[in-house]
């Protein structure tokens, strides 16, 4: 590390009321608004002692320490991933037809039997109840693999791993429950997770699902319906959320939300449908009913109430399997793009030659990398610490890794130009290459939506972001609490900001490593100035629009987009400064303008969205919204079918 300051640690703010309800505003929400938020914030994971790395960005403080050097799998675990990696490559290549796959919409049951012997649904359970016991790193690599060949396989062991029942019991479950469940989800019986319902999607306030304690309290019965369950067709258990009867909390009734362990053969439950989608067609998903289903008080997940704080904290790290699934995906796109470019001569050249073309290829490579940069970093520190406070980077990586892959197929279609767009069948019969660009296509769209839609995980980074400020000036901008209260934290929301803004004004340096090449030294340094940038426009847009700056979900999203970006090229920078340690000169140069040309876009985009902080249409955008979906100009209903 060279010696150019390290940035001081803001001390964590510390809020005068903790309580949820008192650091937000909720006077002048609708009720539907406020079940919403309340049962949300209750569910909050309070941050841990060491702010992570990406919540240091949105306070000024770009903490090179975190990210440098980069941390590399060490040799032992990278063995124990590529003894199983190397089974199921060959299993791949020899016995799994993605595309037989997808034309039929059937995963061959001898595939998913092989998949449970070689222990691919217990990768991250550990050994003690037959799994694999393999890491995070390792699990993520696996997700690459499949996710470069078939979607659908991927999304089979990854709601069974990630969101099913190993995930939850790995973290909450008893021991009892992880001796019942474990062993049988490791060796091959699929898993799932219920939480979506017709009227529930993002907001699971608005849950239908009950289940009431019977007399004796020792069993509860469920009833209800949820929808677009993954595995539900295949399940043998599965971890349901429900309601439960409410709680009082100081004279108030609260909601609660239960999560129960379910095994799918208990009387009363049934498959009514199995849904169908544009891509993933191979998937068992499906409507699951519930009817007096009966289920013991022991088959809680970490208590009751407490369920979705189960499925948030299952979804933090669990999210990090799409991202790593769409690094797969990326990188067979670049290989397809590659071959093409290089094959396909138009105009009187390769068409890797024409600029245009050279563009996107460029910009695949580097997204590419920035994506496994951050991912494997994220998955990193879950192997370091398993309580490592990884909700940001997971949700950054879930939101910038799924909106980049799904740009990446984009202009992979695109440069394979009629081809992208036939299918590999058709192709194959006609004597071509079959190339499955339409079925990545199909099966990628569906990322930005599940797992957290784009949309809300802007908005939960929006409220990590602004936490740090929520915990000092929440209660002050509370006109629900009395003012006394209000008072008292004025006077502590002014000292910390006293003492915190003007830092944000200071040329105060990252720890910039050494070793780092002088390119990528300039782009670090440009992150940790742009870190304090970023927090002193989201304190003026706080102190501009008060509480109305939750309402800002545009502008908010410019302020997430610019930390994502932000990480996005600490992960690059790190990264490339590893790989550079090994290969040649030539190789080692090649990887340097990769993270150089990554660094330069990023910084583009972030002044972008620096930009459309001042000068957008945001408000206009809104206002043209609510005319349109209220009426609209006739103009726009005339000469249409539907
Ligand atoms: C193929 C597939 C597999 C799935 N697997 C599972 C599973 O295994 N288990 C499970 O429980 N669920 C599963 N789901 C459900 C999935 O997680 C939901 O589709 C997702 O949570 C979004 O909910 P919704 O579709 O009802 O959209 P809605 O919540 O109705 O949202 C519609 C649109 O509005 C946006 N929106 C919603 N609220 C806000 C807001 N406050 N501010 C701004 N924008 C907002 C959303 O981002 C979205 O664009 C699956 C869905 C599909 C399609």
């Amino acid at each position: 590390m060279n010696s150019l300051k390290s940035p001081p640690v803001d001390r964590e703010p510390k809020s005068v009321a903790e309580e949820p309800a008192n650091l937000i505003d909720t006077s002048k929400m609708n009720a539907g608004q406020r079940a919403a938020l309340e049962l949300t914030e209750a569910a909050r994971e309070a941050a841990a002692e060491k702010p992570s790395f990406v919540a240091g960005l949105f306070m000024g403080r770009l903490d090179a320490d975190q990210v440098f050097p980069y941390p590399e799998q060490s040799r032992e675990d990278r063995e124990k991933g590529d003894a199983f990696l190397k089974r199921l490559e060959r299993f791949l290549r020899e016995h799994v037809d993605p595309d037989e796959i997808d034309r039929t919409g059937e995963i061959p049951q001898d595939v998913i039997d092989e998949l449970g012997r070689m222990g691919a649904f217990g990768i991250k359970i550990s050994t003690e109840y037959s799994g694999l016991g393999l890491s995070q790193t390792n699990y993520s690599r696996a997700a690459m693999m499949l996710a470069s060949y078939d979607a659908n396989l991927t999304a089979l062991v990854s709601a069974h791993q990630s969101i099913g029942v190993p995930q939850p019991l790995i973290m909450f479950g008893t021991e009892d429950q992880k001796k019942r469940f474990l062993p049988r989800v490791a060796k091959g019986e699929i898993s799932a997770f219920a939480l979506t319902e017709p009227g529930v999607g993002s907001d699971p306030a608005t849950m239908t699902t009950r289940a009431e304690p019977t007399p004796d309290g020792n069993e509860f019965v469920i009833n209800g319906e949820k929808l677009w369950c993954t595995n539900g067709v295949k399940a043998g258990v599965i971890v349901v959320m429900a309601k439960t009867p409410p709680k009082m909390v100081n004279g108030k009734a609260k909601n609660q939300i239960t999560a129960f362990i379910v095994d799918m053969n208990t009387p009363g439950i049934e498959v009514t449908h199995r849904c169908h989608f544009m891509g993933l067609r191979a998937l068992y998903n499906g409507v699951v009913k519930f009817t007096n289903v009966r289920v013991p008080r022991e088959n809680i997940v970490w208590g009751e109430g407490k369920g979705l704080r189960v499925a948030l904290s299952t979804l933090n790290t669990g999210r990090l399997t799409l991202p790593a699934a769409c690094v797969g995906a990326a990188k067979r796109c670049l290989r397809i793009v590659k071959k093409w470019c290089n094959e396909r001569v138009q105009w009187g050249a390769a068409i890797g030659k024409h600029a245009t073309i050279a563009d996107k290829v460029a910009q695949i490579a580097a997204n590419t990398f920035a994506m496994e940069a951050m991912t494997l970093y994220a998955a990193s520190r879950v192997d370091k610490d398993k309580k490592a406070d990884i909700r940001l980077e997971a949700a950054v990586c879930k939101l910038w890794g799924t909106e980049m892959a799904w740009k990446i197929v984009d202009e992979t279609m695109q440069i394979r130009g009629g081809r992208g767009y036939e299918t590999a069948d058709s192709l194959k019969a006609r004597g071509e290459e079959p190339v499955p660009v339409e079925r990545f296509m199909r099966d990628c769209r569906i990322n930005t939506i599940f797992e957290g839609s784009s949309e809300i995980m802007r908005l939960f980074i929006a409220r990590e972001m602004l936490d740090p400020h929520l915990k000092v000036s929440g209660a002050v901008l509370n006109s629900q609490l009395p003012p006394k209260v209000r008072l008292q934290a004025a006077l502590k929301a002014g000292l910390f900001y006293a003492g915190w803004y003007p830092r944000q004004w200071l040329p105060l340096g990252t720890r910039i490593p050494g070793s780092l090449p002088g390119a990528l030294k300039r782009h670090l340094k440009y992150a940790s100035k742009t870190s304090r940038r970023l927090a002193r426009r989201l304190f003026h847009a706080m102190v501009k629009c008060g509480p109305k700056l939750e309402r800002e979900q545009v502008l908010l999203g410019r302020f997430v987009d610019i930390g994502a970006e932000l990480f996005a090229i600490a992960a690059t920078c790190a990264r490339a400064q590893s790989v550079l340690k090994a290969g040649t000169d030539e190789e080692k140069a090649e990887v340097v303008a990769l993270a150089d040309y990554f660094c330069a876009s990023a910084r583009l985009r972030i002044e972008r969205n620096f930009d459309g902080l001042t000068q957008n249409t945001d408000r206009q955008g809104y206002k043209v919204a609510q005319q349109v979906l209220k009426k609209g100009p006739k103009t726009l209903e005339e000469g249409i079918v539907s």
